[in-house]
């Protein structure tokens, strides 16, 4: 049965004034061009007159792209997504905003492409905002002296080449020596400490990405970790895009007031892929065929980390890059423009990698500039005269083939510096809290390993590291050192005693 429903005129009336009440007469106007020419991850528009430079701009297709080039006539336009189905006339359309990737605590754990899109198939992100990749770094007013240790977890780090909260380290050596286990040892340490971490891979292998994710799953590090990812086999821009994407996301955390740690694996790639971006869109090319504004690319990235004052929050953000060298040639562009622009280097060697000296860290031409500040007090006491008999023994080590000629004295600071050589060794992710790494570089300078065979010291430290966590006066001056952070006379006494009855237990 039809109803038919009578409206009274005041009813009418009623509805007509309300439609007009809320209506909106507001014109949506996006200036548009079309295409030119497209090919290798690039296309040219005409038409886009008002287009700023990095504007985001979507294709007819909806993948998006980014001004590079803005020229008299045209816009160079470096593709964001799929090229397939861009042709020559299609239209491309301004947004107005620059390239932005969500940030917030919804990204930590997660697996995410260079623009924040989710790719480890857990379901969409609930991001609190979005920030621009591309952001000025904090000032001069707005910073404050790096002052808080960031634990690496590795000794030989640790001890001879701190980092400090809001540093720039460079990690700098060939392929396969270890770059990489430095990094993903020092997120892996950064568990309990109130570090949220950001691993960046740029031009990496699909499957040593999936590797390093499980790594930090099985150590529980994904809980507070984000991994932002651009492989090798995707398009030059996103690669480029990536290590920008981490730090906006870093930034976010570290205006907050909280710490972060981000890696850029590494900014070799990083220029690699901006060389063919560049090359493609014909910029002129400069040495090495890289473009003019090469160091730029990387001095305005990492100027973004900081440790900020504390009106702004007293947030850090710490970066680590890595820069693989060839034949480790540390003069090439590259690595000199990323080594001048950091506070300090780790050099890793690929002959100390072979000879089973690992981390291969070459202590003579690693630096920190700044993070001396940071380290802790009882672990500068120790570090200060490791670093000097460390610096003898390399002196002494060309005499050590003469074997039975030499004198008592050099004889033993050849045996301490072996010693040192050794326990300095460690596998990759194992890091050691700080009070045990106080512990057993203060039994290696003070001479407790004199008499003990360097073969037998790793299993000194093993046993050691387990009498420390089981011996009850052992576990009160581990935990004054880790408290007070010092080594006070009266904690030195405490370690004295435990270094010996544990060398007398083992010697047993
Ligand atoms: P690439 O140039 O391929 O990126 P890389 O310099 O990042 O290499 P890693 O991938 O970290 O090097 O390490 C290379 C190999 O050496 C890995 O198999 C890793 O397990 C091993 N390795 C690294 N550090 C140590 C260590 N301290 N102890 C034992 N093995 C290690
Ligand atoms: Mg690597």
């Amino acid at each position: 049965m039809k109803r038919i429903v009578e409206l009274k005129p005041e009813q009418i009336s009623r509805i007509i004034r309300s439609q007009i009440k809320y209506y909106h007469n507001a014109i949506e106007q996006t200036e548009t061009g079309f295409v030119t020419m497209v090919g290798d991850g690039i296309a040219r528009a005409a038409g886009l007159e008002h287009v700023m430079a990095g504007e985001l701009v979507q294709f007819e297709n909806g993948a998006y792209g980014m001004a590079q080039n803005l020229e008299e006539n045209s816009v160079s336009i470096v593709l964001l997504g799929e090229e397939n189905s861009i042709a020559e006339g299609s239209t491309v359309r301004r947004t107005g905003r620059v390239v932005s990737v969500p940030v917030g605590e919804g990204m930590i754990g997660r697996v995410v492409n260079a623009l924040g899109q989710p790719i480890d198939g857990k379901g969409p992100i609930d991001a609190a905002e979005y920030r621009p990749i591309e952001a000025p770094a904090a000032g001069i007013v707005d910073r404050q002296p790096v002052k808080q240790p960031l634990q690496t977890g590795i000794k030989a780090i640790d001890s001879m080449i701190p980092i400090g909260r809001g540093q720039r380290e460079l990690i700098i050596g060939d392929r396969q020596t270890g770059k990489t286990t430095i990094a993903v040892d020092t997120i892996l340490n950064q568990k309990g400490q109130d570090v949220i971490c950001i691993y960046v891979a740029i031009g990496q292998k699909r499957s040593t990405v999936a590797s390093l994710v499980e790594t930090l799953e099985q150590g529980g590090a994904m809980a507070y970790t984000t991994v932002v990812c651009a492989t090798a086999s995707e398009l030059a821009p996103l690669q480029y895009v990536a290590p920008y994407a981490g730090c906006a996301m870093g930034e976010y955390f570290m205006y907050k007031g909280k710490h972060v740690l981000i890696v850029y694996d590494d900014l070799s790639k990083h220029a690699v892929a901006y060389r063919a971006l560049s090359l493609l869109i014909r910029r002129p090319p400069g040495r090495e065929a890289y473009p003019g504004d090469v160091f730029y690319l990387h001095s305005r990235l990492l100027e973004r980390a900081a440790k900020l004052s504390d009106e702004l929050g007293g947030g850090s953000m710490t970066a680590l890059p890595i820069i693989e060298t060839q034949a480790g040639d540390v003069a090439a562009y590259i690595p000199t423009n990323v080594i001048s622009i950091t506070d300090g280097q780790i050099f890793l060697e690929t002959e100390l990698f072979h000879a089973g000296i690992r981390p291969a860290v070459n202590p003579g031409i690693s630096v920190s500039r700044v993070g001396g500040n940071a380290q802790i007090k009882a672990m500068k006491k120790v570090s200060g005269t490791l670093k000097l008999v460390y610096s003898q023994y390399r002196e002494l080590q060309g005499f050590a083939q003469f074997g039975s000629d030499l004198d008592a004295d050099t004889k033993a600071r050849l045996a301490q510096g072996e010693r040192i050589v050794e326990v300095l060794k460690q596998g990759s992710g194992c890091p050691v809290p700080v009070e045990k790494q106080v512990a057993i570089l203060y039994a290696t300078v003070q001479g407790y390993l004199q008499d003990i065979p360097v073969v037998a010291l790793a299993r000194y430290e093993e046993e050691l590291y387990r009498y420390l966590d089981e011996n009850t006066d052992a576990v009160g001056v581990m935990e004054a050192i880790r408290v007070s952070g010092d080594l006070k006379p009266e904690n030195e006494e405490g370690l004295k005693a435990v270094l010996s009855a544990f060398g007398e237990k083992f010697r047993g």
